[in-house]
């Protein structure tokens, strides 16, 4: 028996939140009494994947073929069941991120596995194995009691907070069965965004609507994501409009986000908005309508214009550093 881990990486580096699925699976492995192992596909430096011990990983397999530098589902699926299967794997751990949400059902449904996607919770295994996760876009939890013997869990991106230590793993070569053939999608061109806090890994993410009049306004919410250092994103009438990019747009129809810090500005605060960040751990709202319905769900609540308040918070944020 043991807990496997997807740990994603893209350009050679793993991702935050396969740290925090790392430590979570390494937590999970602690209450079954047993180890954990991540995965780790493509090419990575050795040196990374021996600090996925500093996340609980006991053992790292590695696949280093080029061919999977870029995540392809299918192919992705075999390797993971089948590392399961060699590792005698009862749970199997992913981040609930782009690449888990494609992979982890597929592997679920591969291994017969019960599986719960976005959990915020350990399992509770005083009582069967529950899991929680929140549904109805934030307004209810789930306790989900998984009784098949193989688990899959997807774990919400910024829940659970990482604490280091000095460990290493031990890395491992695993070679798979995979043939060009299992490849069913050919990557041609992959464009990366640089320089930016990728939005669903942000601590801190500054988000502008409609509110914000145009694009040529949006310096304003770039100059306060600056001085936070923060990730910026939008209202979908903002991305649909196309003031800003798609993958900006947060909500029921977009990303979900769960940042330390979630500052909104001139955005209403519609229900399909609320879904994809009242997760957030404290929420600030800059708007001109003191009705708009986004207060309620606001830790902290700015009433006035945000071309007067914004960039007076961007002044006192960079004075204070
Ligand atoms: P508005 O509703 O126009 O609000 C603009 C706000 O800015 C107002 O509150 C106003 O008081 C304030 N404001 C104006 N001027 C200023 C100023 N100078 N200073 C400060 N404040 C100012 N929306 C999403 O965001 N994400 C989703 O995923 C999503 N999915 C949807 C799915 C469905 C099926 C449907 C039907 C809708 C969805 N929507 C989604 C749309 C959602 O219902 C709202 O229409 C949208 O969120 C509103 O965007 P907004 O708050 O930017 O704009």
């Amino acid at each position: 028996m043991s807990v496997i881990i997807f740990a994603d990486q893209a350009q050679g580096k793993i991702k935050k939140v396969a740290f925090e699925a790392v430590q979570y699976g390494a937590k999970v492995a602690q209450q079954l009494g047993t180890s954990a192992t991540a995965l780790v596909l493509g090419q990575v430096d050795n040196a990374e994947l021996e600090a996925l011990g500093n996340y609980g990983a006991a053992k790292v397999l590695h696949v280093a073929d080029a061919r999977l530098n870029e995540v392809e589902s299918t192919v992705f699926t075999k390797i993971v069941a089948a590392a399961a299967e060699q590792e005698a794997a009862q749970v199997i751990v992913f981040p609930h991120n782009f690449d888990g949400k494609a992979i982890a059902p597929r592997v679920a449904a591969r291994l017969k596995a019960g599986f719960v996607s976005g959990a915020i919770s350990l399992p509770d295994t005083a009582n069967g194995f529950v899991v929680k996760k929140s549904v109805f876009s934030g307004k209810a939890f789930a306790n989900i009691n998984i009784t098949s013997e193989k688990k899959v869990i997807a774990v919400m991106p910024n829940t659970f907070p990482v604490e280091k230590t000095d460990a290493k793993a031990t890395v491992t070569a695993f070679s798979p069965a995979i043939s060009d053939a299992d490849f069913k999608v050919k990557v041609s061109k992959v464009e990366t965004v640089t320089g930016e806090v990728p939005l669903t890994e942000a601590e801190i993410v500054v988000s502008g609507g409609r509110g914000l009049k145009g694009p040529e306004n949006w310096g304003l919410v770039e100059d306060l994501a600056k001085a936070l250092g923060a990730a910026t994103a939008c209202s979908r009438p903002v991305a649909d409009t196309g003031w800003r990019p798609h993958h900006e747009h947060v909500g029921q129809t977009g990303l979900t986000v769960r940042p330390n810090l979630y500052v909104a500005i001139g955005i209403s605060g519609a229900i399909q908005h609320l879904a994809g960040v009242n997760g957030s751990k404290v929420i600030v709202v800059i708007n001109k309508d003191p009705e708009a319905p986004f207060f309620k769900a606001a830790d902290y609540g700015i009433v006035g214009d945000a071309f007067e308040v914004v960039p007076k918070l961007t002044a006192a944020i960079k004075q204070l550093k």
